[in-house]
Parts: C-alpha cells; sequence; structure tokens
C-alpha cells in the first residue's frame, strides 16, 4: 500500500509576514488532494513540495482536487488561480470539494468579478463564463463520505462566522482530520479524534469567535496532543514551548 503523507504548503494565519497560509497537501502515492487554496498556490506548492524532497516539484497538473474548507480569503484566494491554470494550461476543469453551504457564494460572492468575462481576441467582445466552465464543483455530505479517487471526504460544521466546515480524509487505510477555522469546540475535537494524525488551528492572540485558543488544545490528554498538530499560527507563537508540535511549512509527515 501506497505511504500517506501531508506537506503543509502554509501553515501561517490570515495576517502572517513570515509564511504562507493554509494549505495542507495530502498525498497517498502520487495521488494529491489540496486542502484549501490560497495565494500564490503554484509558487506554494513549488516551494513547499521541493523542500519537502519530492523528486518532481508538485504542480496543479498533479491536484486531483482542492478542498475547500470556507471562504475566507485566507483559504481560498487561490482559486482564480487554481480555475484559470487548469482552464488555460491544463485544457481542463478543477475540481472542487465543498460543503454546498461553504460554496453557496463562491461564484457571486467572490469569483465572478474576476472569471466571468473572458476576451478571446482582441477585435472579439468578452464571452461570459459560468463557474461551471472553470470547476467541477462536488458537494460535500456531513451525512457520509463522498469519495473522489482514492480520497474519501466527510466534513463537519465549525464555530466560525462563515460557513466553514472541519475535514476528516481516508486515503490508503489513514485518516487525516482537520479543524479549519473553529473557535474551540469539545465535540469537533471529539469528532476529529479517531484521525491518525489531527491539524487543528489556534491562536495566542484573543479571538475567541473565530479561533481556538492555544491553551486550550494544550489541557487536551497526551495520547490526543501526541498526535495533533498546529496550524493557522500567529508569526509570534512560541514553537519551542509549546506542549503541540506546530506543523511546518516543506516538511514530510507520515499520516
Ligand atoms: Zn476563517
Amino acid at each position: 500500500m501506497s505511504r500517506v503523507v501531508l506537506i503543509p504548503m502554509g501553515v501561517g494565519e490570515a495576517f502572517t509576514a513570515r509564511h504562507y497560509t493554509t494549505c495542507l497537501a495530502l498525498g497517498v502515492g502520487d495521488d494529491w488532494l489540496l486542502i484549501d487554496c490560497p495565494h500564490p498556490v503554484r509558487k506554494m506548492l513549488h516551494e513547499g513540495s521541493t523542500a519537502a524532497g519530492l523528486p518532481q516539484p508538485l504542480d496543479l497538473d498533479r491536484i486531483r482536487a482542492a478542498a475547500v474548507t470556507h471562504l475566507h480569503a485566507d483559504h481560498c484566494c487561490g482559486l482564480e488561480d487554481f480555475g484559470y491554470y487548469t482552464w488555460l494550461a491544463l485544457g481542463r476543469r478543477a475540481t472542487l470539494l465543498m460543503h454546498p453551504e461553504a460554496s453557496a457564494r463562491l461564484w457571486d460572492g467572490l469569483l465572478s468579478a474576476g472569471m466571468e468575462l473572458v476576451q478571446g481576441q482582441p477585435e472579439e467582445p468578452p464571452s461570459r463564463k459560468l463557474l461551471s466552465d472553470y470547476f467541477e464543483l462536488i458537494d460535500l455530505d456531513p451525512s457520509q463520505p463522498v469519495e473522489c479517487g482514492p480520497f474519501a471526504v466527510e466534513c463537519r460544521r465549525t464555530i466560525h462566522s462563515v460557513p466553514t466546515f472541519a475535514l476528516r480524509v481516508t486515503a490508503g487505510g489513514r485518516v487525516l482530520g482537520f479543524s479549519a477555522d473553529t473557535a474551540y469546540d469539545p465535540n469537533l475535537i471529539e469528532w476529529l479524534s479517531p484521525a491518525d494524525l489531527i491539524v487543528h488551528e489556534a491562536t495566542t492572540h484573543p479571538h475567541p469567535g473565530l479561533h481556538t485558543p492555544y491553551e486550550k488544545l494544550a489541557a487536551l490528554p497526551g495520547s490526543l496532543r501526541a498526535k495533533m498538530r498546529l496550524t493557522h499560527l500567529p508569526d509570534d507563537f512560541d514553537a519551542d514551548s509549546s506542549a503541540i508540535e506546530p506543523l511546518h511549512e516543506g516538511r514530510i509527515y507520515e499520516v
């Protein structure tokens, strides 16, 4: 069986000056699922996969699909790149996995301003495009896993300002849990706890309605902390004294 690996391409919070923002690549063999898709996604993939020592740098042509947790820009502002590049350079549609509540305003509220009008020739009028011209949008379903190649993706609503969904992804007999953005939610942590590797967001800044205070996670049982890694951290986070290991961009993790 192929080994299942995670390469974080971005681990910073929204206002990071030192990192890229949230983006994970989950691989089984050379089949890759992107989790969240910020800008500049191709540069992030190139740098992260090169640092992780992949024999060939990862690019969008090897991404089977992107599972997007919510529409805050630090998680999704690379979708225009993903859609245009896949359409123009690869000649096909990009596949997106999202809960319908998370994707409800994807086109009208986010992408249409930059993607609706396309001009083939200078003398021609622009033609009008739809979301479905660029993307195959697959709805995630909280009641059952949704299969996409070797990945089975489950989702669960989190506590966040805009509709946001945590993920459990099963591939190659291993399970990755990802909190997405969320206020502290013991029920969500319970839902994530069967996973082999849990990536949880955390903050040390006072945003308890939006994000999970680090202290709450540091107080979890050691067995849970041992398989948990932190992401979405502020730049001034003290990694050396952390009770839970923070994720590093461009490092390869066995799931
Ligand atoms: Zn958010």
